[in-house]
């Protein structure tokens, strides 16, 4: 089925999970998915605020299953971090997006970063850092226009292994953001620890309707600001949000306002236009 633009998992039917009646099934088709090719990076940009410019885009895997459609990572993701398969799945996930914007940078069709999405699995091997540092070397990408996305987690501010692992890849060049701000487990005690470039405020606090998260919002801006962090603001959906985003400072921005997600050959088409 060929998707429409921007109609993201039009075609995904909600009951596809029972259609796997155990882990053991799915870990077989995800096996045979990426033996076969089915797994894709969509592209969702980012905005520099101030100047409008695209400066990074998020990579975002789905599954486009030959019968079922596109498949959204919420639905095999946390299946595939419990039986390994994850491991596998991220790597293919961070060469592709480093390959790609390798390819970019190359043919001068975008200069910007790439944002990739470390699973937990991932960032608690310990050899994650040369992992990546072979992933660049093999690409060309240079480090600087690779952005990992961590999550907050009860396990990493105890985790000398993370931490050893952030302040190597910070020495190779290559940026460190929180995804999914305020969220997790609120420790603020890794963020003076850990060598993180930017935070991502969490969706959730977009909703300006809900009391408090305008303060919410306008803390993590001034916080991420007085550490020497870019923030950036996800889920952005409206102009009201975007303009108070620009009131408070904030750096970036990314959401349906802007652009959904957009597959490979619509992501380059406007990569070339907004040069
Ligand atoms: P995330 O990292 O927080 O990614 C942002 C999610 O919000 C994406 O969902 C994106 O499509 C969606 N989004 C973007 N703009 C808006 C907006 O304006 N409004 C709303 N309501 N949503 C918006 P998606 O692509 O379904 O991904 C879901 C999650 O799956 C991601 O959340 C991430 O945690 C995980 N994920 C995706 N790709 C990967 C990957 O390659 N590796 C790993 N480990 N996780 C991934
Ligand atoms: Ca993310
Ligand atoms: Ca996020
Ligand atoms: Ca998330």
């Amino acid at each position: 089925v060929r998707e429409k633009p921007g109609s993201n998992f039009h075609f995904f039917s909600p009951d596809i999970l029972t259609t796997w009646k155990n882990t053991f099934n799915l870990e077989f088709s995800l096996r045979k998915a990426l033996k076969g090719n089915q797994f894709e990076l969509h592209y969702q940009p980012q905005k520099d605020i101030k100047s409008g410019n695209i400066v990074g885009c998020e990579a975002l895997l789905r599954w486009k299953h030959p019968d079922k459609g596109y498949i959204p990572p919420d639905h095999f993701i946390p299946l595939a971090e419990k039986n390994g398969m994850m491991l596998e799945l991220g790597e293919w996930v961070l060469r592709e997006a480093c390959r790609q914007n390798k390819k970019w940078h190359s043919t001068g069709t975008y200069r910007g970063l790439i944002g990739v999405n470390l699973s937990a699995r991932q960032l608690h091997q310990p050899e994650l850092a040369e992992k990546v540092k072979e992933i660049l070397e093999e690409t060309g990408l240079s480090a600087e226009y690779l952005e990992l996305e961590i999550t907050e987690s009860a396990t990493i501010s105890q985790n000398n292994e993370v931490l050893n692992s952030l302040r190597q890849l910070r020495e190779l060049g290559v940026h460190v953001s929180i995804d999914d701000f305020g969220t997790g487990y609120s420790s603020l005690k890794y963020l003076s620890i850990f060598p993180i470039s930017k935070l991502k405020i969490d969706k959730l606090f977009m909703k300006q309707e809900v009391q408090h998260n305008q303060a919410i919002v306008k803390s993590i801006i001034t916080m991420s600001h007085s550490m020497e962090m870019k923030v950036i603001a996800e889920g952005v959906e409206t102009e009201e949000q975007l303009v108070f985003l620009e009131k408070e400072n904030c750096d970036e921005v990314q959401g349906y306002y802007f652009y959904k997600p957009l597959p490979l050959q619509e992501a380059s088409e406007l990569f070339l236009q907004a040069q």
